[in-house]
């Protein structure tokens, strides 16, 4: 396996903004995603796994640790009677593909979600309704001590949200999903599709949801929008003009300017609504928003 560095991360996230990481490497076998996190404990460098990023914002000063991109078998989706099979860089559509060709329904809801199985089980990945803990039978999390299956209440899945920590790192999942016409999957993903195109940017360069919704009878979005956000840009990154809960890259943008659109929302939707909006985006690198008031 081979341990490269400075690769610039912006060429993995979804947004298209991060700097460099001091190591990169691609396990494609468990045996090698296992000597990665050895060479990473020996050279006293953090870990942390990247999927499709996009859900990333990584800091523009980059990554000071290993940074794993997980290939080869580690990144294949077959299916095994009404279960799906993936290693943790499959990418959601992949698996997609797979189930509706074996007639298995129940990850339509995932057609929306641009990412992988990893970054799915890291976020209890959802939308329209379902999520990844309504359909994980298990999860192999490799870590600097070994590989254990989890379950989802073991991995702690709430909403948009797990236990994980950087340097565990989730080689493989199993899902359990139920025979569905291939037809009815297919209409199934067609409007879901529809949905999301007529309420999200789906042709610019965002990293999805900034905020999780808050407890609320407004959405993030709707609270932002409320407070005029729409279009108000720093930098080369602007809040979506069609969703005001999206950062678009519009020219240029640093992983700053991001950030500085995150502060000025918190800080609007606070004195608007006396709501602290918390972030659903990960950060990477040396990231963190100024606590308010
Ligand atoms: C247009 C758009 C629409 C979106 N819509 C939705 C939506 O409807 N619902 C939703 O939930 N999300 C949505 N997202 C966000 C994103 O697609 C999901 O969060 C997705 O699950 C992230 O997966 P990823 O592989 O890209 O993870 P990354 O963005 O690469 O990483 C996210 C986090 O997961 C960790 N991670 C990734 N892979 C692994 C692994 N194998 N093991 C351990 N940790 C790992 C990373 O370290 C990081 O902390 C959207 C994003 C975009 C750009």
């Amino acid at each position: 396996m081979i341990v490269e560095s400075g690769v610039p991360l912006s060429r993995f996230t979804t947004i298209g903004t991060g700097g460099p990481a001091r190591a990169f490497a691609r396990p494609e076998t468990l045996e090698e995603l296992e000597q990665a996190l050895v060479w990473a404990a020996e050279h006293e460098l953090p870990a942390a796994t990247i999927g499709l990023g996009s859900n990333l914002l990584v800091a523009d000063e980059g990554f000071d640790g290993l940074v794993l991109k997980l290939g080869g078998e580690l990144a294949e989706a077959k299916v095994d009677g009404n279960r799906l099979l993936a290693g943790g860089g499959a990418a959601n559509a992949v698996c997609l593909h797979r189930v509706r060709a074996a007639g298995l329904g129940g990850f339509e809801f995932a057609c929306a979600i641009p990412g992988t199985v990893g970054g799915g089980v890291w976020m209890n990945a959802g939308a329209y309704g379902s999520d990844w803990a309504a359909i994980l039978d298990r999860a192999l999390v490799v870590d600097g001590r070994g590989a254990r299956w989890s379950s989802p209440e073991e991995l702690g899945l709430t909403y948009r949200h797990s236990e994980l920590r950087h340097g565990q790192v989730v080689a493989r999942a199993e899902f359990s999903l139920t025979p569905l016409p291939e037809d009815q999957i297919k209409a199934n993903v067609a409007r879901l599709q529809a949905l999301r195109k007529a309420a999200q940017p789906t042709n610019k360069r965002t990293f999805g949801s900034v905020f999780k919704n808050p407890e609320h009878q407004l959405s993030a979005g709707r609270m932002l929008e409320a407070c005029g956000l729409k279009g108000h840009r720093i930098g080369g990154a602007q809040i979506s003009p069609r969703h005001a809960n999206f950062i678009e890259n519009a020219d240029g943008a640093r992983s700053a300017d991001a950030l500085g659109l995150m502060q000025e929302g918190r800080r609007r939707a606070l004195e608007a609504f006396g709501v602290e909006l918390c972030h659903e985006v990960e950060f990477l690198g040396p990231l963190d928003l100024r606590p308010l008031g």
